[in-house]
């Protein structure tokens, strides 16, 4: 079927895809994952194009196959992603013209190339739509989170109308029967300046979404199958579970900083299964009161570690309420104590400032990933049979960390605060080997689903049809007649 459809499709001539990712790291890796899994099944008859703004632009010389087009984000130096809906608010305001612009004079009238087929765009960067219906392109989104969140976002009316949105403080425990086995804690609310702002955002991206050609999602059937079944009820436009992505796609690192890789000779050292991977992704920050309790709480479990503290991690406020970023170095401001209990000098951990984390979590000396439940991260925990340890900050990894513990049953939730008691006992539960069925309870069941994730890629599989029936999709699309000038 795969090699009749590259021959079938390449009669009708190659078509150019324009991908057009959000800046921020865990939606820049899926999206250039996706253009690299596209890139490598069908390149003889799909050529990409990513346009990208300047705030954290790609590293184009890893990908010489693909055309890379800046364009401006009218962003000043000093906006950053301290606030992420402030951000996102801003770019999708200020990148339509830039991107039209670029549409119409560095890709729609090129002659000699191949003629668009669509735009892909990340799903929170809902201003694409309106540009690509004003130059009659069909636009297909990619949405680079849980399909199960999605389903929540589409339901923010419905909780409004209910009551449960604004969260309450006196509400949190309660069930969302709506949503089973969600806590209203857990309906994915990030902290902003401007709460209306924010379902703003999320109702334009949930709309826009509905107004696409198409779905494109970094999950697989046996994952989600409910949600994604939910979702094709709702959004009417094919669907297309095609994930896990950096496992169908080559390897090719889209990190933003540079990662650390003396890690893994550290690993190297390590018993098999011994090491939790402590990592809270690329935007989640803590303050220094909680970094001390994580370290007591690592330093009592006794078991080796390998820990993440990336630049900007660590967050306080001085007496004006301004956030300062504190120094990264740990050693400078963890207590003394904490330092020689933690025993970095006799080597039972190792902290750096940015892992490479598909490799750290394929090491056999990981047992265990402390993690954020950011979706890559949750999705790369899956896909290497790595048992979670969850503590979420905001948005959809509170979704991810009910669903990791309570209907994955792949790990524990961390859900009273970072607490080193709590911490202590919680690490030992995941990571002590003799006598802990409850470990190999969970192991079984985290390696029945990373082989699930290793069949739905193989020929035949759930994820490998889907991409299929996205490439027939993708040439199924009217090609607009007129070249632009
Ligand atoms: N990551 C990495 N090195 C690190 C920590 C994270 O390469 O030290 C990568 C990780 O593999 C994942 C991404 O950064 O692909 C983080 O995405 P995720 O959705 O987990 O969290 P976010 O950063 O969006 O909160």
């Amino acid at each position: 079927m795969y090699e009749q459809q590259q021959e079938w499709h390449q009669r009708r001539g190659r078509r150019r895809l324009v991908l057009f990712p959000c800046p921020l790291q865990g939606h820049i890796n899926p999206m250039l994952q996706l253009a690299t899994l596209l890139h490598s099944h069908y390149q003889r008859i799909l050529s990409i194009t990513i346009v990208h703004i300047h705030f954290n632009s790609p590293n184009s010389s890893k990908y010489p196959d693909f055309t890379f087009l800046p364009i401006s984000d009218g962003l000043s130096p000093s906006q950053s992603t301290k606030d992420v809906i402030a951000l996102l608010s801003l770019l999708n305001h200020n990148c339509a013209n830039p991107f039209r612009e670029c549409l119409i004079n560095e890709i729609l009238s090129q002659q000699n190339e191949p003629p668009v087929a669509c735009i892909i765009s990340d799903a929170i960067m809902h201003f694409t739509q309106s540009v690509a219906d004003s130059l009659q392109l069909p636009r297909i989104v990619l949405r680079t989170s849980s399909p199960t969140n999605f389903v929540i976002f589409a339901a923010f009316p419905l909780l409004r109308q209910r009551g449960y949105l604004p969260i309450k403080e006196s509400e949190l425990e309660a069930p969302v029967p709506e949503l089973p086995p969600l806590k209203v804690k857990d309906i994915p609310m990030i902290k902003t300046g401007n709460l209306e702002g924010l379902f703003t955002l999320i109702s334009e991206m949930v709309n826009q979404t509905k107004a696409s050609a198409g779905l494109i999602w970094n999950s697989f059937e046996s994952l989600e199958q409910t949600s994604l079944e939910s979702l094709r009820h709702e959004f009417p436009a094919p669907n297309f579970a095609i994930g896990p992505f950096h496992k169908f796609a080559p390897a090719i690192s889209s990190s933003l900083l540079t990662q650390d890789r003396s890690c893994l000779s550290w690993l190297n050292t390590q018993a098999p299964s011994s090491v939790i991977y402590i990592s809270f992704g690329s935007i989640a920050a803590i303050d220094e009161a909680q970094l001390v309790e994580m370290a007591l709480g690592i330093a009592h479990s006794g078991q080796p570690f390998l820990w993440v503290i990336r630049p900007g991690l660590v967050v306080d406020h001085d007496k004006s309420g301004q956030e300062i970023n504190k120094d990264v170095d740990l050693t400078k401001f963890l207590p003394q104590k904490v330092k020689e209990m933690m025993k970095l000098h006799s080597g039972r951990g190792c902290i750096v400032k940015w892992a490479p984390q598909l490799e750290v979590l394929a090491h056999p000396a990981v047992g265990g990933f402390w993690t954020h439940s950011g979706w890559n991260s949750t999705l790369e925990s899956i896909c290497e049979g790595v048992p979670m340890l969850c503590w979420a900050c905001f948005g959809d990894q509170m979704v991810s960390a009910r669903y990791v513990s309570e209907v994955w049953r792949v790990g524990f939730q961390l859900e009273n605060g970072l607490q080193h008691g709590e911490i202590e006992t919680y690490i030992k539960r995941l990571m002590v080997q003799e006598n802990n069925r409850e470990r190999e309870e969970m192991i079984e069941r985290v390696k029945d689903l990373q082989e699930r994730a290793e069949l739905c890629i193989k020929k035949g599989g759930s994820s490998f049809k889907s991409l299929e029936n996205l490439t027939d999709y993708i040439f199924s699309l009217k090609i607009r007649k007129a070249r632009l000038a």
